[in-house]
């Protein structure tokens, strides 16, 4: 019989709590593994405490009150408001409470040891957590994430990032968004609708460069509508403080103008939001020393079963050059943890990963873009079908906001490549087309399929 292991010998350390940590952890004690994680900060991180989660209940916010404006017009005798948001926030973080309770229980459910602390790698089987105790496992799982970046310019600390907009109290009148990714797309649409002036400023020609260019064009389009002033092509260069900020909370302390390449300066704003890309947590934690190979932007490098250059020791998450979405870590974490453990052999298929952009209004893409479909397939073999229209909602309230819904199909037989989707309930409709792009359906299959009828999701079936 084996003796006892000593409490600090586990099966399995896992570093960091976020998604793809704490998905590992469960299915790696569900296996029968004796687990440890460490987390120093909170559980569920970057997507519960300042990601999806807070910014999805934002959206949800900056959605009513999008709908408290309609509502007049469609004979509601209501006086739309602003939104409270010390109250708001209550609601936002008592669910988000909710979440750690659930953590919590279900980590003590499992027998999985939490200790609150960083951890350093010593050797491909030992770390040292901050307080100097050292746990030993044959395997180390690495998910540690990643922070939000500012550019390096003069100025830039006067900016915040998105971890500091969830520490907003108010919504700030004038708001500067610098970024036309994800999170710019997603924070100027919530301000915007939450009574903020925004003004976003992009590097590049156009919002959400690696989204279809058509969607994109039209989400502009609808945020230019929605009083959105859009600057693209702007080369930031410096961030000039210009008197005190309306005090909302960090990233809203002081007064900015935006210095660009031209010399021109902005207008004054209130707030600075920097959403200029995010960098992985890899800095500093021994990975050198102990021979983890990183890429020149920090990530750990690790092939599609999720190893990394040293045996025993994997890496999954936003800590990779992965796609950076919660789900993607999970299923990386859920799989490896399956192979390691149970037997397995099923690694993450990395293709065709459906997203949604939580804008107002959402985006919703899975599969290739016209353009990637051309590039990959030559311009003959493909075939795009579009349907814009506007929703029944905007129709009655005689809102101009247009959906714009477009398939990618490639061949003779039109199989469906890319489904994007941009316009009132995006955002829920692409997850069953997304099934359907996987298992290889053809623009037959869709025009088989019966609509729905009133929605706006019928029109992925009935486009001609
Ligand atoms: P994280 O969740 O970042 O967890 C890493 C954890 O490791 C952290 O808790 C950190 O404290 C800990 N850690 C770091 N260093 C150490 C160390 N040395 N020792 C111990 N622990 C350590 N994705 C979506 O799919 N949908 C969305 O709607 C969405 N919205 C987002 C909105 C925002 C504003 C942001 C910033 C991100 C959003 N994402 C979204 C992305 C998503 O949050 C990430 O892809 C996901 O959280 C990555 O999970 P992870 O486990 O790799 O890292
Ligand atoms: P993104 O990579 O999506 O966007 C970064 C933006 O900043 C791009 O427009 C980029 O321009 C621009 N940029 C980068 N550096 C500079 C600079 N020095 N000056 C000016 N502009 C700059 O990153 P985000 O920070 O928005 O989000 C990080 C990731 O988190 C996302 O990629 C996504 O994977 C995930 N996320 C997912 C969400 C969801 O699922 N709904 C929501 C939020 C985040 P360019 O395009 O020219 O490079």
């Amino acid at each position: 019989m084996n003796a006892k292991p000593a409490t600090s010998e586990f099966d399995l350390i896992v570093i960091g709590g976020g998604s793809g940590g704490l998905a590992g952890a469960f299915r790696a004690a569900e296996h029968g593994a004796r687990v440890a994680l460490l987390e120093p900060h909170l559980l569920g991180g970057t997507c519960v405490n300042v990601g999806c989660v807070p910014k999805k209940a934002m959206w949800l916010a900056a959605d009513v009150a999008a709908r408290l404006q309609l509502a007049p017009t469609l004979g509601f005798p209501v006086q739309p408001a602003p939104l409270d948001w010390p109250e708001f926030i209550v609601h936002r973080e008592r669910y988000i409470e909710n979440i750690h309770a659930s953590y919590r229980r279900r980590l003590d459910a499992a027998g999985i040891v939490l200790a609150p602390m960083r951890a350093h790698l010593v050797d491909a089987n030992t770390i040292e957590c901050q307080n100097g105790a050292r746990l030993r496992a044959r395997h180390l799982l690495i998910a540690t994430g990643g922070r939000p970046e500012r550019p390096d310019i003069p100025g830039a600390a006067l900016g915040g990032v998105s971890d500091d907009f969830f520490q907003w109290r108010a919504a700030p009148e004038r708001v500067a968004i610098v970024g036309g990714g994800y999170i710019a797309v997603e924070l100027a649409g919530v301000l915007q609708a939450l009574g903020s002036r925004v003004e976003m400023f992009v590097r590049g020609p156009r919002l959400l460069r690696e989204f279809d260019h058509e969607v994109a064009a039209q989400l502009a389009e609808d945020y230019r509508q929605s009083g959105v002033r859009l600057h693209f092509d702007h080369r930031l260069v410096a961030v000039e403080a210009d008197g005190a900020g309306t005090g909302a909370g960090a990233g809203a302390a002081a007064g900015v103008r935006l210095r660009g390449a031209d010399g021109n300066a902005s207008g004054r704003f209130d707030a600075l939001l920097f959403a200029t890309g995010r960098r992985p947590n890899s800095a500093g934690m021994g990975l050198e020393a102990v021979g983890v190979a990183t890429d020149a932007d920090g990530c750990i490098v690790v092939n599609e079963r999720h190893e990394t250059s040293v045996e025993g020791i994997y890496a999954v998450g936003d800590i990779t050059a992965n796609a950076q979405l919660t789900p993607v870590a999970i299923a990386a974490a859920r799989r490896l943890m399956d192979r390691v453990y149970g037997g397995s052999q099923a690694v993450l298929d990395q293709r065709d990963i459906p997203t949604v952009v939580f804008s107002h209004p959402p985006i919703g893409q899975v599969g290739l873009t016209e353009a990637q479909a051309r590039a990959e397939h030559g311009d003959a073999a493909v075939h795009v079908y579009r349907a814009e229209f506007r929703p029944m909602l905007f129709a009655l309230a005689d809102v101009p906001h247009r959906s714009l819904f477009k398939l990618v199909c490639i061949g003779e037989e039109r199989r469906v490549v890319g489904i994007h989707l941009m316009g009132e309930a995006a955002d829920e409709i692409l997850q069953g087309f997304a099934v359907a792009l996987k298992r290889g359906i053809t623009l037959q299959d869709l025009r088989d399929t019966v609509a729905i009828h009133p929605t706006s999701a019928e029109e992925v079936v009935l486009m001609r």
